[in-house]
């Protein structure tokens, strides 16, 4: 037997059991082996019932009684009698109506959980349940748990790993072995080994160690790599001219930040330079982004090359463009605009300016990569909003041109430095860390919705000054069954009661994209007071006289979210405001304090990825492709030591491919995280 064995090979896997370790994705010993525990249970303080006190806590008990009452749609709630020599106590578990069956036989088992108070008493909250019997003798105590495969008990599966373990034990290791003596780590081998069969916790956090590691590792190693590469492309040459750029900020209506020159000075350096710009322009919300890449197309305009500018939405495209338009058509440069409501002859036409060349500047949707849309030269690559997009995407633009465009990708969520580090090691980054001049902080606080009537003068008296307010509700549609405000609701009430007397509009992504445009210029050009959203305003919308945010059910949204949400006003000289409004009686979550607290993206950036991990920040959809199992990105020192021997590995210019395994998983998060 080898790693590459089927699975049924194992002594004790059935065709039936095989069948339900495939349907989970694993086929072969291989894939087995590599299916880590996604904890460790702790076994070694079990608690008589007598001394259980708030915290994590493990009992040996028999349940007694159990039962499982709906409570409202969505929500089941199974409560237990568990009983030992000791004493009794309540379990309670949300919408795991399998306990029953599970615990009926009355035997003994280790229940494991969070002891707290809970429905007005104290619980034993959600624990994990280990028949007694079956827990195997040599890991008494710390058993590892293994993420649910369908119709195999846990127990199986770690069954099945202790027959594979002699194999285990000869697993050849993966890493240049320099670095696991430099790092002084352990072999792959032990590493695995700790994790399945631990013998103490050191096992374990050893054993993790290792293999966050080698996870890193490859990341790094694969961004060091996509940097080698891109260094190596020829680009296009466009020369700087200073006349061009300085007639264009002089046109502009405001001086431009310190920040905003500094990027700038960047881009148009990396323009003169043979090999394609790959950066990342990073400014937090309402840094002043856009007019960046507006100097930069129009440099490249200059020198004859086309530019693109991709937005994630119809909404944002439009304002993109028309932005653009003001600051360029002066200079005879011309603006397109590509969506999906771009329709029949108008359609046909653009693409033949955009082939022949006619168009300079084309704005536009996910509509510019598709086939149709070819360019006459394409020079210059802006993705806005960038994490909104995948990697496809992007390079599907990039590959309209003969030679590899200048990339520009914006950014309004700060990427923590560790993110930075990791998946955008390859990048050169400008930094916009600077608002513009007059800005006032916005005003933060969470509000009950008991004092509702008290917040709607608070915004009655802004829109008597000639302010916009934006109403933000996570749902499009009323439900019934449902206290979570919606768009259609919110919007009825404060037309027929509240607000009768001001304009108000709505907007959501079940809208024709050009209802939708209708009412974001109405809002724009101030004829709306009031505009009742969901998220589709979450990115880049920009209108300056907006000052005021109300957020409803705060709580449902994620702290990246809100931050962009609330980004929408402070963008101008008038002191905005946003309101966080919890949902019902809850009690304000950590994050709205955080937000409360903080008007710094960067600052929340970090917190956010502690608090829910890099999905958010990074985009979800590659995130989940980078499919992390043991490393997490907010370990700064294992990535710094990681980085630190990615780089050496480089510079020795050792060969990866004698590192088989290494090599084939590197090509792959080289494919992942390039943003070119
Ligand atoms: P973001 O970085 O969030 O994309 P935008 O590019 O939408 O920000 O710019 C936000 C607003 O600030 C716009 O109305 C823009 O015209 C304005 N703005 C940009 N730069 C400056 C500046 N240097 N001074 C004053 N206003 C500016
Ligand atoms: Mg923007």
């Amino acid at each position: 037997m080898n790693l590459i064995s089927p699975l049924e090979k194992v002594k004790g896997v059935g065709a039936k059991t095989g069948e339900q370790f495939a349907l989970a994705g694993l086929h072969t010993v291989g894939e087995l082996i590599d299916f880590l525990p996604r904890a460790h249970e702790d076994f070694s303080e079990v608690v008589a019932i007598a001394d259980i006190h708030p915290g994590k806590m493990t009992i040996k008990a028999r349940c007694e009684k159990i039962e499982t009452r709906p409570v409202r749609r969505g929500l089941r709630i199974t409560t237990a009698t568990l009983a030992d020599d000791s004493g009794k106590l309540q379990a309670v578990w949300f919408n795991q109506p399998y306990r029953e069956t599970q615990l009926k036989s009355g035997e003994e088992f280790y229940f494991s959980g969070e002891f707290e108070f809970n429905y007005n008493k104290y619980q034993l909250t959600n624990p994990s349940a280990e028949k007694v019997s079956d827990m195997p003798v040599q890991t008494d105590r710390l058993l590892p748990v293994y993420r649910a495969i369908k119709g195999l008990k846990s127990q199986v599966v770690r069954k099945i790993l202790s027959e594979l373990r002699p194999l285990i034990t000869m697993l050849p290791e993966t890493l240049p072995a320099e670095i696991v003596k430099n790092e002084k780590l352990l072999s792959r081998a032990d590493a695995v080994l700790g994790m399945h069969f631990p013998k103490t916790s050191e096992d374990i956090a050893r054993g993790r160690e290792r293999l966050a590691f080698e996870e890193l590792f490859q990341l790094l190693l694969a961004s060091q790599l996509n940097r080698q590469e891109n260094a190596k492309l020829t680009g296009w040459h466009i020369p700087f001219e200073q006349t061009i750029v300085a007639d264009f900020v002089k046109l502009l209506p405001f001086d431009l930040t310190g920040a905003q020159r500094r990027a700038a000075w960047d881009i148009i350096q990396d323009f003169e330079r043979k090999t394609p710009m790959n950066r990342l322009l990073q400014g937090d919300v309402g840094s002043g982004k856009t007019v960046v890449a507006g100097l930069a197309a129009r440099q490249a305009a200059h020198s004859g090359f086309q530019t693109a500018l991709m937005a994630p939405t119809e909404i944002l495209a439009s304002q993109h463009a028309e932005t653009l338009a003001t600051l360029l058509t002066p200079f005879g440069v011309t603006v397109g605009l590509l969506t999906g409501s771009v329709k029949g002859t108008a359609r046909k036409t653009l693409y033949e300016q955009i082939y022949n060349g006619s168009v300079d500047v084309v704005v536009g949707t996910h509509a510019l990569i598709q086939d149709m849309v070819k360019f006459h030269k394409l020079g210059f690559v802006v993705i806005d909003e960038q994490h909104r997009f995948g990697v496809k995407q992007r390079q599907q633009l990039l590959g309209k041109s003969k030679h590899m465009p200048h990339l520009l990708a914006m950014t309004a969520t700060p990427i923590p430095r560790s993110l930075a580090l990791t998946v955008y090691g390859e990048l050169d980054v400008s930094i916009l860390d600077e608002l513009p001049k007059g800005r006032l902080p916005i005003k933060t606080k969470i509000w009950s919705p008991n004092s509702q009537a008290q917040l709607y003068e608070l915004v009655d008296a802004e829109l008597k000054q000639g302010r916009q307010c934006y109403v933000i509700c996570s749902l499009i549609d009323e439900n019934a069954d449902n206290e979570i405000k919606s768009v259609t609701a919110e919007y009825k009430k404060l037309q027929n009661s509240i607000f009768k007397h001001r304009r108000i509009g709505l907007l959501h992504g079940k809208l024709k994209s050009e209802e939708k445009d209708a009412v974001m210029t109405q809002f724009a050009k101030n004829e709306l007071d009031i505009l009742v959203s969901t998220t589709v305003v979450e990115v880049g919308v920009d209108v300056p006289n907006a000052t005021v945010m109300l957020i409803e059910d705060a709580d449902r949204f994620g702290l990246s979210q809100l931050h962009q949400l609330r980004g929408r006003v402070g963008r101008s000289t008038h002191q905005s405001y946003c309101y966080l409004i919890t949902s019902g009686s809850s009690k304000p979550s950590p994050r709205l304090k955080e937000i409360e607290k903080s008007n710094d993206g960067f600052y929340l950036a970090e917190v956010d990825l502690k608090m829910r991990g890099p999905g958010e920040i990074y985009g979800r959809a590659q995130h989940g492709a980078l499919n992390l199992q043991i490393a997490t990105l907010s370990d700064t020192k294992l990535i710094a030591r990681a980085q630190k021997e990615a780089k050496l590995f480089v510079s020795r210019g050792d060969d990866l491919l004698q590192y088989k395994q290494l090599a084939g998983q590197v090509e792959q998060y080289q494919r992942l995280t390039t943003l070119n």
